[in-house]
């Protein structure tokens, strides 16, 4: 939270309540909600709050470097307070997005980095699928016919 105001201060960048709380809402969430999800659930704490004050922080946050927005093939961009490249998988049915812990992409990032000679800086991994609530909400579905 302190490196929010400074980072807000350091950039020129009010530090409103509003701000604050969209910041703080990312960072306790793993959810990577949307601009209009974010939006939903402040509006009952700060129900003067516009969406368009969502999607102005989120870029202020963006540009700051405090937030990275999530590109999940979607209409809508997804954002995380985790600003370290990490890999994401993402569901096609419910649309949930989950980060992936897996050692294997470190190592893929220097296998990488040494076919390409390139200083692998930033990857943006993507992966769809059925998560397991949905599969199990698929099978009962056919169950019950
Ligand atoms: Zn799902
Ligand atoms: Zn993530």
């Amino acid at each position: 939270m302190k490196c929010l105001i400074k980072t807000l201060r350091e950039n020129n960048m009010k530090v409103t309540p509003q701000r604050i709380a969209i910041f703080e809402m990312l960072a306790q969430t793993k959810s990577h909600p949307s601009a209009e999800l974010i939006y939903k659930k402040l509006s009952v704490d700060y129900p003067t709050m516009s969406l368009a004050t969502v999607y102005k922080s989120l870029d202020i946050f963006k540009k700051s470097g405090l937030v990275q927005e999530l590109n999940v093939g979607e209409n809508s961009f997804r954002y995380d307070a985790n600003t370290k490249s990490h890999p994401h998988i993402i569901c096609t049915t419910c649309h949930q997005v989950e980060d992936i812990h897996d050692a294997v992409f470190t190592d893929l990032i220097s296998i990488i980095s040494k076919n390409t000679n390139y200083d692998v800086t930033k990857q943006q991994l993507y992966f769809y699928g059925i998560c397991p609530q949905c599969k199990s909400d698929i099978s009962q579905a056919q169950f019950a016919h």
